[in-house]
This record gives C-alpha cells, structure tokens and sequence, in this order.
C-alpha cells in the first residue's frame, strides 16, 4: 500500500516536470506539497482512484498577455502580464498580483498552487489563483505606475469579476495599485462593482485591518506555535526580513505583544538595530517615500546597514520570521540560525525557506510554521472584504481584527489535528497540507469531473 501511493506521488511529480520545463519554483512547491500526502492517501484511496492530484496540479485556466504602456520620456515599453486561475472547486479564483522583474509563469504558477490550499485553509469560501507581471515598479514614477496598471486591467477585466476571480496585492501592488487598477476595471465594465478586487482603500469599498491583515495574522498563528511551549512574545529577540506591506505589520503586532525586533531588510540588504527597529522610520521610509532601507541609519546612527540581505539569518534571535520573497532561507542559513539558538521559523513570505532548510528545521526541533498556513490571514482578510462588499455594508477595525485572530487560532488547530491524525504530530507542514487538500479534493469529487 505505502509502495502503491509512493509509486504514484512519484508518478504526478514526473508529470509535472516533464509538462512544465522550465519552471523551478512550481516544481518545488508541487514536490513539497506531494511529500505530505502520502498518509492522507493511504487512508482514503478514493483520492487516488479519482485521480485528484492529476487534476489538482493542472491549472484550469492560464492566461498571458502583452501589457504596452508609455513611459514619462514618451517611449513605449512592453511588459507580460499573467493570470493563473488554478483551481475554483471552493470558491471564485482568489489571489494576489505581483509585479515584480522575477516575475514568470513558474513564480506565478508556484504561488497560485499555494494559494489554493492556502486559502481553503482559511475555512472561506475562496479558490485559488494568482497573476502579476515583469514590470519592475522600482523608480517608476507615480503616472507611470497609473498608466502601467491601466494597461494591465485593459486585459485582465476580460477575465474576472466578483464571482469569477478577485485579485488584490502582492509584492509589488499596494493600495495605491489596486486604486488604478480599480478605476480601469469601472470605467471598463461602467458598473461599481466593488468586489472585484480586494485590497481597495477604506474609502470606496476596502476593508478595515486589510493592510495589517498578513503581518497580524502571521503573528496571530506565531502566538499559538510559542503558546504550544508555553512560551510568549515577551522579551524575544525577532528577526523580520523585508520591509514590505507583510513584515511591517508583523513587525508591529511582534512589537505590541512585548518583542524585540532588531532587524529587517529589502532587496539590497538589511538593517540591524541594537536598540529595536523604530517603525514609524520604516513606515516613513517604506509608506511614504518608497525609499530603501539603507536610508533607515540616517535616522539611526546607532544602527547598522549590510548590503547583503540573506545576511540577516545571522542575527542571533529566538523567533525568526522571513517576510521577503522566495527561497530566501536556505540550508546555510537554517543552520546558522540553529546555531545561534532559534526557536521559532514562520513564514510571511510564500515559499521563504528552500527545501533544505525546511528539513533542517524540522529535525532539529524548531518550531516551524509554513506559509499557507501562517501567511493566511491576508488572503482571509480579503475575503472578509469581499463579504462585506457583497453585503454593502463595512465592520469596524476591532471586528474584522477579532473575525482574523480566530481564523487564524482555527488554522493552527486545523493544522494541528491533522498532523496528529496522520500520525506528525508536532508537524505543520504536513498538517497543513492536509488540512488544506482535503476540503477541496472532497469539493472536486463532489462536482464531478469537469
Ligand atoms: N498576496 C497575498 C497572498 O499571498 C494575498 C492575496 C489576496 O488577498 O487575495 O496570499
């Protein structure tokens, strides 16, 4: 039986690479995900029979398209623009864009397979998927970026709508994105079609607590693991990569609960702070100036700047939380930060820790939080705004920041018990895994095959 499920977890992975050359990223996020299967599918065969995985790691719809818009100096520049709708057997496609230079159909790809399971983590009811482009936003100016994103929802409108695929942010696209890309899609359709997209400002139709969501959940989900060893936020050492929309709310929350966070970083590098990140510097900085964060020891001659930013992972620290991009973790890194005593690894960012990492975490008893279950809180929030748009009405702070806090002590639970149902007990990553194919392998099975 174990060899029978081996067999054919293989078998799906040797269909992925060999269907999609080319693409690194989607592979490892399939390899890591089919890894975890194996107990669920030895129990239930049903899976297997109906071929679910076959379909699951196919998505049903990919698009790309040309996104042309014109620079400040008149000359016209062409992006690519994606959206992969992944997989909708819970719930519209939902999921961010990013823009991004790295940007290519295997990023786009890897994070919208996440994203499905991520977000029936959330217990909302919300499909998987993701889009984005290469244009590189760094050093844009303010028209250049409204242009961009009028040319991008020029094509994207074709193919979502409130019940068919809301986007919102990722790297890349914040509030002020979302607001161009909001007005195009209007002006488009000639309807306010609010939940369209998610992520809008507060005011026309974006939720309170949707710019916290993802760093408070993040620290939401990390307050449970500490709990889990009696252990809380007070007076730990935390280290945040990035600096971006997920790690300055995290940041924050770690702050307000007691913490220390002594650095964080950006594509060029990273900051060490002996007597604690001042925030409001980062959000000055990073909010309202869209600068580096080398610019942070102007403030600060008593901090350090090192333009290499993996070189963070060196800061001694209890709880080290990577809120950056991809594969930013990795083996070296795992354990370096093992050397120094680490005791908590969460994930901000999709997909931060390599492979490698990942099982150095686990075999030598960190507690390690993987992101489609950590990060949630983001995309769960978004989804509390499409509820309220679909409503016409909005909740205050303290109760979409309340409806969060649960969902994301429901997320570890669900990870939780089903990690001790397969027998991992202690074991996140397999947990959430689980917990996140089950409710849409049993929705895929219900609806036939289609
Ligand atoms: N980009 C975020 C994520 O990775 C949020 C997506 C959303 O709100 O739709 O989950």
């Amino acid at each position: 039986k174990n060899k029978q499920v081996k067999d054919y977890l293989e078998n799906v992975y040797q269909i992925v690479i060999s269907r999609n050359a080319n693409e690194p990223e989607f592979h490892q996020a399939v390899q890591l995900f089919l890894h975890s299967l194996a107990p669920v599918l030895e129990k239930y065969p049903i899976y297997m029979e109906k071929r679910i995985l076959e379909q699951l790691v196919e998505p049903e719809r990919v698009i790309s398209f040309r996104v042309p818009w014109v620079d400040d100096q008149g000359v016209t520049q062409v992006n690519r623009g994606f959206r992969v709708q992944f997989n909708s057997a819970i719930g519209p496609y939902k999921g961010g864009l990013r823009f991004h230079p790295s940007v290519n159909l295997s990023i786009i790809k890897f994070l919208g397979f996440e994203q499905i399971f991520k977000n029936s983590l959330t217990g909302q009811p919300i499909g998987g998927g993701k889009g984005g482009s290469d244009f590189n936003p760094k050093g844009k100016s303010d028209n250049e970026i409204m242009r961009f994103c009028q040319s991008f929802m020029t094509e994207l409108a074709k193919h979502i709508g409130p019940d068919v695929d809301v986007p919102a942010g990722d790297i890349g696209v914040g509030a002020r994105e979302i607001g161009y890309m909001y007005g195009q899609y209007k002006k488009i359709r000639g309807a306010f079609e609010a939940g369209v997209l998610t992520g809008k400002g507060v005011h026309y139709g974006g939720s309170l607590a949707r710019t916290e969501a993802t760093g408070y959940g993040t620290i939401y989900f990390v307050q449970e693991m500490l709990n889990s060893r009696d252990l809380t936020f007070e007076d730990k050492t935390v280290v945040v990569s990035g600096s971006g929309n997920v790690s300055i709310y995290a940041m924050e929350k770690a702050i307000q609960l007691g913490a220390k966070v002594v650095a964080c970083s950006d594509s060029n590098g990273y900051v060490y702070d002996p007597n604690g990140i001042n925030l409001d510097t980062v959000k000055q900085i990073k909010e309202v100036e869209y600068n580096r964060i080398s610019t942070y020891v102007d403030k600060h001659p008593e901090a350090v700047y090192k333009d290499h930013c993996s070189g963070i992972w060196s800061i001694p620290c209890d709880i080290a939380l990577p809120c950056a991009t991809q594969n930013e973790l990795d083996e070296e890194a795992a354990k370096t930060l093992i050397a120094n005593g680490v005791k908590v690894v969460a994930e901000g960012a999709n997909m931060p820790s390599t492979a490698e990492a990942i099982d150095i975490f686990l075999n030598n008893g960190v507690l390690y939080g993987p992101a489609k279950a950590v990060n949630a809180g983001g995309v769960a929030v978004s989804a509390l705004e499409m509820a309220q748009n679909s409503m016409r009405l909005s909740w205050d702070f303290e109760e979409v920041d309340g409806k969060l806090h649960i969902i994301m002590q429901d997320i570890y639970k669900s990870c939780v018990e089903a990690a001790d149902e397969f027998g991992y007990s202690g074991n996140l990553e397999v947990g959430a895994n689980i917990a996140g194919f089950r409710k849409v392998a049993d929705a895929m099975i219900s609806q036939g095959v289609v």
